[in-house]
This record gives structure tokens, sequence and C-alpha cells, in this order.
């Protein structure tokens, strides 16, 4: 890609002013029309009949989409869909719709690749690329609310685990949060941003005005462990980060998730849940720790938790007097952890084959996130 790059913006990143000077010469309630063919429809251009025709095509040109499908796996039971798109200028970014019986989720990058370079984390592991713009990210949603759509469902849910670190890409995550609440519909409670524990991104989000949920991948309770999992704990270890966590309960009053991978051997044993409880102690019922088994990547030589630690460990939480629930795995058939597919797992346009031995139960990367759980 070139410096002075001269196509137009993507369609969502065009905002109402900018669709205005689009339509100039038009009459001034023809941005309404598009604006709600767009967002409310999810129509795209050409569908926009009440449109004049000739106008329709321009805008077909004129409003072209940023993201196209390289690969669309689904899972056997077709109840998870994972993307994986291509940018303009070559990047790939995954996105996951997760159809579960009483909602729909979708699961979406931040950016094309990741800074974090967590340890076990397939994303980390193929470095950074860029951030997202506030309409690639926007477009990530649409898409996954037209395919529900086709499917007879509504997407409801978004939570931002896909690729990335979504608030070092805050002011970008937050035009979109407010694009996917503001014009797509979604309630601010049915969204979450997930983070490794980024200090001031989550003071920043804090001051925003929208309720969103706060999920922390917190993976170790002491500072040496989390370290060596999570590099950026050195920069904001965790007194800080729980001051913050702190800090936006008091000012959203939404009940804070922490997501725990469970690594066989590493924070999977009894001190980890007893320090995990002492962490958690100060939330009270108000923070909630998610559990998942880890998923392997092939530059992390460890392995997941097996079921029955899982639940031991879930155990030993709850009588310790923290919530937890263990997530029911997603998507391990498709490859659907955080950047497997973009990390070059072998391309097919079909959907893939459970490999032998593997169950619901055992290892996955996509959450079946905390959102709908969370307190209304
Ligand atoms: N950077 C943000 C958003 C990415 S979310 C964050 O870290 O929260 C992706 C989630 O999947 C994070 O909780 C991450 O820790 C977790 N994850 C990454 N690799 C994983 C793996 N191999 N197995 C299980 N969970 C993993």
């Amino acid at each position: 890609m070139t410096e002075h790059d001269d196509r137009p913006p993507s369609r969502f990143d065009v905002d109402r002013q900018a669709l205005g000077t689009l339509l100039a010469g038009e009459p001034r309630y023809r941005v309404d029309q598009v604006w709600q063919g767009l967002y409310e429809q999810l129509a795209e251009p050409h569908e926009l009949t009440t449109l004049p025709k000739a106008l329709r095509a321009r805008l077909d040109d004129a409003l072209p989409l940023a993201l196209r499908e390289e690969l669309r796996r689904v899972s056997d039971r077709g109840d998870t869909i994972k993307y994986l798109w291509q940018l303009h200028d070559g990047h790939r970014i995954e996105t996951v719709l997760m159809l579960y019986p009483d909602r729909v989720t979708a699961c979406v990058s931040s950016q094309a690749g990741c800074a974090m370079d967590c340890s076990f984390c397939a994303t980390g592991q193929a470095g950074f690329q860029r951030h997202l713009t506030t309409g690639e990210i926007v477009e990530q949603v649409v898409r996954a609310a037209r395919e529900a759509r086709r499917l007879g469902r509504r997407l409801g849910n978004v939570v931002f685990m896909g690729m990335g670190e979504p608030l070092v890409n805050e002011a970008a995550v937050w035009a979109a949060i407010e694009r996917i609440h503001g014009d797509l519909g979604l309630s601010a409670r049915h969204l979450t941003v997930s983070t490794i524990g980024i200090v001031p991104g989550i003071r920043a989000l804090a001051a925003r005005p929208l309720p969103v949920n706060l999920a922390v991948s917190l993976h170790a309770a002491n500072d040496r462990l989390r370290e060596t999992l999570v590099p950026m704990n050195k920069r904001y270890p965790l007194s800080q980060l729980m001051e913050a966590c702190a800090h936006y309960l008091a000012v959203k009053g939404r009940r804070i998730s922490f997501e725990w991978a469970l690594i066989a051997g590493v924070n999977d044993r009894d001190s980890d849940a007893r320090e995990l409880a002492a962490l958690s102690k100060r939330f009270r019922l108000a923070a909630h720790v998610n559990l998942i088994p880890l998923n392997p990547t092939p530059g992390f030589p460890t392995i997941g938790s097996s079921p029955t630690r899982v639940h031991e460990f879930r155990d030993l939480l709850e009588q310790l007097g923290v919530n937890a629930t263990v997530r029911r795995n997603r998507g391990t058939d498709i490859d659907a952890a955080c950047g497997q597919l973009a990390a070059g797992q072998p391309v097919a346009m079909r959907p893939s084959r459970r490999r032998a031995g593997e169950s619901d139960a055992a290892t996955d990367g996509v959450r079946a996130p905390g959102t709908s759980d969370s307190p209304r």
C-alpha cells in the first residue's frame, strides 16, 4: 500500500457528515435513507429500492466494503461460524459468530495481529500489523448480523475478544461501540471489551458514557507468574490493574469478568485458586471468573488442564467464595482460537472436520463470552 492512498473510505468508515458530502445535490432526506438502510436494514446499497437506480449503483462504488471473505469455517453443528477476512492491504483478521439457543454473539477483532506478545496466544505469536479502523470493526459486526439474520436469528451481543488488544486502539474501538450501540441498536450491556490489562485504557473506558462490560484476561494472580504469560504485566502490575478494575466497577456498576485460560501445571494449582480468590475478594460477587482450558498453539509447549482439573479448580474457587463458570467450548474443530486461522492454518473453503479425540469440553480459544451471563 502506498502512503497516498486514494481509495474512498470504506463503507462503515463513512460517518453521517461524509455521507452528506457524498450525497451533495440529492434531497436531504437521502442521508437518513442511506444511513438507515446500512445500519437498520443491514442492506447493501443496491438493495435500497427506495433510492433511484443510478444512485444505488453510484453508492455501491462509493461505499466499498473493507473486508474480503477469504475463508469461512463452520463447526460441525453449524452453531459457530468463523471468518477469515482480508483487508485492503493484505492483512488478515478473524471474526467468529456464535449461535446459542438464547442468544447470538459476534467475537470481533480490534487489530490485525497484536503487540501484547502473550506467550500462549496464537495472535501474539504472529506479531502486530496495525490497528483496525472504526469501519473495519463495525463491518465485522454488520456482516455477522447479516449472517445471523439469514439464519433466522438476531445478533444481540458483541465481544472484543478476537485478534488484537482493544484498549490500545481505544478511540477507534469506542467509535465502533457508539455505532454498534447507537446505529445498529445493540444494548451497551451486551457489549464486552476484553483487555489484557491496559490500565490507562481501562480508565479511558471508564470515562466513556456507556456501561459496556469489562473483561480482564487475568490468567495469573501473582505478578511473577503473570509476567511470564502476559509481558504487559511488567508495565501494569496487578496492584495497578486491580485499582483500575475497582474504579471501573465504581463508575459503571457493571460486574467485571476475569478470564483465566487454564494451563496444566502452570496456573491450575490449588495455590493459584487461592491467590485468585484473595485477589478478587475485594470485588465480592461483582467479579466473575471465566475458566477455559488453554487451547494449544504451535508456539507454546504447554497444554490445557484436563476437564477434571478444570472442574476441580472451579469447585475450589466456589468454596473460596469466588463466582466461577467453566466456559463451554466453541469451534475447536474449526481452529476458532484467537489467531489460529490467520496464523496460516491450511486454507480450504469447506467446513473442517472434528479431529479424532476432541470433544466439546476439551480445548478451545473462542470463549462463550460472559455478556449474557452478566446481571442485567
Ligand atoms: N487482547 C485482549 C482481547 C483478546 S481476547 C485480551 O487479551 O483480553 C482473547 C482471549 O483469548 C483472551 O482472554 C486471551 O487471553 C485468550 N486466549 C488467547 N490465547 C488463548 C489460548 N491459546 N487458549 C485459551 N485462551 C486464549
